[in-house]
């Protein structure tokens, strides 16, 4: 099982362009975007992720493509149940670039929505993958 990008599709260079389509998404989806951030692996430094999420969509499990780490993006371990399907862009690369946003409530700093989006390098597709609220 394979889970494809959501909302529209761009075409960019990196991340300043992946950004953009998540803020897109996110105005469209009626939560902001506040922040944003690319992720890379804390242990090796690669920036290149397998995406898994579950069933319901409600948390990403990011898998490390040049050594073992998986990292769950916000408290995602305790929210992904049953078999995790994996992200794949359209020209059926697996292999993102990711980045991670939330949408804060307008008064505090607490996020209340999560963005996991995810720049291709092979074709350049940059598109939300998996949102879900807190
Ligand atoms: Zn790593
Ligand atoms: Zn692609």
């Amino acid at each position: 099982m394979a889970r494809s990008a959501k909302g529209e599709r761009h075409f960019g260079e990196g991340m300043a362009d992946l950004r953009a389509e998540m803020t897109r998404f996110a105005e469209a989806n009626g939560h902001p975007l506040s922040e944003a951030h690319q992720i890379v692996c804390a242990v090796c430094g690669s920036s290149l992720f397998k995406l898994e999420t579950d069933a319901a969509g409600n948390g990403v499990a990011a898998r490390c493509l040049s050594c073992p780490k998986y990292i769950y993006i916000q408290g995602s371990q305790s929210r992904l149940v049953g078999d995790l399907e994996e992200c794949l862009c359209d020209c059926g690369n697996n292999e993102l670039q990711v980045m991670m946003g939330t949408s804060c409530q307008p008064d505090s700093s607490r996020a209340e929505w999560v963005y996991v989006g995810g720049y291709c390098p092979s074709c350049g597709m940059v598109a939300t993958y998996v949102d879900w609220g807190l």
